[in-house]
């Protein structure tokens, strides 16, 4: 097993207000803790067979509170004896198209880990948009999100796409979407774990 362990975590509960789809012509709708959650189960499937450490911090269908989650990071990242790196698995809302990594505010390790998954996502998804902030000179735009803010390693938070945009939607809701935002995900982990 190689020496850093990724936790993964996968956004919202069954029960969250909001954090869904307008429902499409045909009855179907996107729920964010149901695609968050088969997300983190195709990266965790991937990383099996590429022997990479791994937790789901979040196994309940339930939400779990980001005091909670922000605990058990911090935990598994105490007890571990590893380099670690936290992956906050989201699908974006509030009107626009694309992919956008969030970091902490300030220039960290989680930068350069973010630079790396904001690239896997370019060249997975070549003909969508990428969000980006440059004003600090790299890709990743910044957040005093709880959890990346208050966990003790490395952390990013990834906004796979918008679920209130009709052409995102369709990434989203397909299993060759779901396919590719996984190996986007997996192609940065695979490199971040040899830094
Ligand atoms: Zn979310």
């Amino acid at each position: 097993m190689k020496n850093r362990l990724i936790l993964l975590d996968n956004g919202h509960g069954i029960e969250t207000a909001g954090k869904r789809s307008p429902i499409l012509q045909d009855g179907s709708q996107l729920f964010e803790y149901e695609f968050n959650r088969d997300i983190v189960r195709r990266i965790a499937k991937a990383l099996d067979k590429e022997q990479i450490d791994y937790v789901i911090l979040v196994p309940e269908l339930k939400d779990v509170s980001l005091a909670e989650r922000v605990k058990r990071a911090n935990a598994h990242h105490a007890k571990c004896g590893k380099h670690t790196c936290l992956i906050s698995v989201h699908s974006n809302a509030g009107g626009g198209t694309g992919f956008e990594v969030f970091t902490s505010v300030g220039q960290t390790k989680s930068d350069e880990f973010a630079q790396i998954m904001f690239d896997a996502f370019k060249k997975e998804f070549p003909e969508q948009k990428m969000r980006s902030d440059r004003v600090d000179g790299d890709d990743d735009k910044e957040s005093n999100f709880y959890i990346l803010k208050n966990t003790n390693c490395p952390a990013m938070l990834t906004e796979s796409f918008f679920m209130d945009h009709l052409q995102d939607l369709k990434i989203l809701m397909s299993e060759y979407g779901r396919s590719r935002i996984a190996k986007a995900h997996v192609e940065a982990i695979k490199k971040i774990i040899k830094l």
